[in-house]
């Protein structure tokens, strides 16, 4: 067998062909995606939505909150984007409440090639 034709590992994917999580190997079965208790992206994830439910309890009456894109959330992005692994993202996310405790959150966000302006 020459190189060009050995086996490559496969990777975890969900049934979307979205890989698993970079940290603890979680797959999202379409609706949920549970990481280790341990994994710091979702300790990340969970410190963020925290962070937007404690801001619009400090801002009553808003319904729209913009912010930097996290380190976990940009994890995520890379990791069910299809661009180029060491892209970095860039970019913001609009949280939206639409009554308190249920938020959406729209992500605009964009890829820098290597070598690009960010
Ligand atoms: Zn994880």
């Amino acid at each position: 067998m020459t190189a060009h034709n050995e086996a490559r590992p496969v990777e975890a994917r969900n049934a979307f062909g979205l890989p698993a999580c970079s940290d603890c190997g979680a797959v999202a079965d379409g609706i949920n995606l549970r990481h280790d208790d341990s994994c710091p992206i979702a300790r990340d994830i969970d410190a963020t939505m925290a962070e937007d439910r404690d801001w619009f309890e400090s801002h009553p009456g808003a319904t729209e909150r913009r912010r930097p894109l996290t380190w976990a959330e940009r994890e995520v992005l890379k990791a069910a984007s299809p661009v180029p692994e060491g892209t970095p993202l860039r970019g913001n996310v609009v949280v939206r409440q639409i009554v308190p405790g249920v938020r959406t959150r729209h992500f605009e966000v964009y890829a820098t090639p290597r070598g690009g302006v960010a």
